[in-house]
């Protein structure tokens, strides 16, 4: 009797011990952070000159993967957001390009356009006169939502568990980049170019709290109005310190190519535009973040609560004057500060041994073709404007006795055939779209084009390369043909706005990212590993206890789970 006794507390310690070693691992909080278009090597290029706090404290006390890859081929803002978000590949979750040819509307589609929800703010809508973002443009209606998302992320799994009590709030200067990060049952909120508040749509809210009102009531935009953006340090201390003024930069509607950038007196219709490719974008952002930390009081009590933060600053600076710019460095530099002070804020409200942080990022990006070019390094901008496509067509058009439009929409990657030409039982699609492959490997900047049928038949070469593209593809969203250009090669006309540099291909420096893992008493450990970012949310759900995304096929980091 004793005996049993003892034998049955010593187990009901030891059960304790162990549920209590399982409740210990869930932090307080969860902040994810991405960084949009932070190439795996840009957090350490600078890293003699990176404050405290801010990159170095995840670098030297986080868990560090060095080896970490998006697993899809068309590495574009939603894609890797998504695939972040739900630890699916975009086949799975959908979200195959910012934009793609909806063949049942006939229309081609903004990731995360949704006409049933339309924004809480009037006036806040795209302002096509001035949105240089062209797949903002694209979306036909100003509502938003995460609808086209075809699975859960890691968010949505955090509120099942805990019966809707975790909260979940997503904060970026991008639409897609908070809608993704919110998944279906969270709050996202992102910043209005037209009106320079954050706004959000019904479909999360009917009403904004009274903090969000104040917050844009304080009209936070007008602190930069009349200033400009400087170089941190002496200017002599960059790399690319000498090289402000290059031929291949983008001068914005007079933001000009060289330091100091001036955002005017905020009276220009390109005021908030400005703010958003340079670092006040991502300041706005911060103080957002910030506040809905404390307003909705994440990470106050046991439960655990999400924070998404998507910086895009990084994704326009890159776009504008490359990721091997003046302008570029000096972005780096401040975001390390960003970084810091959002730490230490995090540090002081929730502490950062109570918080999990992983930052990654949506993709990287390539250099720009003059950059690469003035080091002898084979590059160039693709003009799909010169390709003979009639004469193309003409010859496909006539092998196949087609009357009818052969394409319908040519929303990179994807080409999509016309319905005429898909429903016709008469034309033998496999040789169809082998005729198309054919003709556009014959282009000049074209590595290699994949058909569909190709896909489906699972009878391609076991590349690196071919696997991204199947990662990408869904059988109702994506196109007939996927084109993959030569590496380095890229089109930088984006709808009119001539850009330095333009990521969106499978090879290694768009699909390179970071991933570190940070806080909540992770020890540091660098990891050189190939991991993918699909690992991300199945790792957080792993870390949590709870079930992972739906459509999810990353494995758990193990470095992150070892206590
Ligand atoms: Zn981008």
């Amino acid at each position: 009797m004793i005996r049993k006794a003892t034998t049955t507390s010593v187990l009901l310690v030891a059960s304790l011990f162990a549920a209590s070693a399982i409740a210990q691992e869930r932090p307080r909080l969860i902040l994810q952070i991405t960084v949009d278009q932070l190439r795996g090597d840009q957090p350490t290029r600078y890293y003699d000159r990176l404050g405290e706090g801010g990159f170095r404290y995840l670098w030297e006390s986080g868990i560090v993967y060095r080896d970490a890859h998006h697993g899809h081929a068309n590495t574009e803002t939603i894609v890797g957001h998504a695939t972040l978000a739900t630890g699916a590949h975009p086949s799975n979750h959908g979200m195959v390009a910012n934009l793609w040819f909806d063949r049942e509307t006939g229309f081609t589609t903004y990731n995360v356009e949704d006409p049933n929800f339309t924004l809480l703010t009037k006036g806040a809508s795209v302002d096509a006169n001035t949105e240089i973002d062209p797949t903002q443009r694209a979306a036909r209606s100003d509502g938003r939502s995460p609808a086209a998302m075809l699975v859960t992320t890691f968010s949505d799994e955090l509120r099942s568990n805990t019966g809707g009590e975790a909260k979940v709030v997503s904060v970026s200067i991008k639409d897609r980049g908070a809608v993704s990060m919110a998944g279906h049952s969270g709050t996202a909120y992102w910043f209005s170019k037209a009106n320079g508040e954050f706004v959000t749509s019904t479909y999360y809210l009917d009403k904004y709290p009274d903090w969000v009102v104040a917050f844009n009531n304080a009209k936070p935009t007008q602190q930069f109005a009349g200033t400009t953006w400087q170089l941190l340090h002496d200017q002599d201390s960059y790399l690319f310190g000498d090289s402000d003024d290059r031929a291949w930069e983008t001068d914005v509607g007079g933001f000009g190519r060289v330091f100091p950038h001036s955002y005017g007196d905020g009276s220009s219709k390109y005021f908030t535009t400005w703010l958003t490719l340079s670092p006040p974008g991502d300041k706005l952002v911060l103080d957002f973040a910030k506040q809905a930390l404390l307003e909705e009081q994440l990470g106050q009590d046991a439960l655990t609560d999400y924070l998404s933060v998507s910086f895009s600053s990084t994704d326009y600076v890159g776009h504008v004057f490359g990721p091997s710019s003046l302008e570029a460095e000096d972005n780096i530099l401040r975001l390390d500060r960003t970084l810091a002070e959002l730490f230490a804020f995090v540090d002081k409200e929730v502490g950062l041994e109570n918080t999990l942080i992983v930052l990654s990022a949506d993709h990287g990006g390539p250099d720009t073709p003059g950059y690469l070019q003035s080091l002898k390094i084979p590059a160039g901008y693709v003009d799909p404007g010169s390709w003979d496509k009639a004469a193309a067509i003409a010859r496909i058009k006539k092998a196949f006795k087609v009357e009818a439009d052969l394409i319908a929409a040519y929303d990179h990657p994807y080409v999509y055939f016309s319905d005429a030409v898909k429903n016709n039982p008469g034309i033998d699609q496999h040789a169809l779209e082998a005729a198309v492959v054919d003709e556009l490997s014959k282009f000049h900047g074209v590595s290699l084009a994949v058909s569909s049928s190709a896909l489906r038949d699972g009878n391609l070469p076991d590349t690196d390369i071919y696997r991204a593209v199947v990662n990408n593809f869904n059988s109702k969203r994506s196109g007939e043909i996927f084109i993959v250009f030569e590496p380095n090669w890229f089109i930088n006309d984006m709808e009119g706005l001539t850009v330095a540099s333009t990521h969106g291909s499978p090879w290694r420096y768009d699909t390179y990212v970071p991933i570190v893992f940070a806080g909540a008493g992770l020890a540091p450990r660098t990891v050189d590993r190939r991991v993918h970012t699909v690992d991300v949310a199945v790792t957080l759900s792993a870390y949590m206890n709870i079930k992972p995304p739906s459509g999810s096929a990353g494995v758990p980091l193990t470095e992150v789970l070892a206590k």
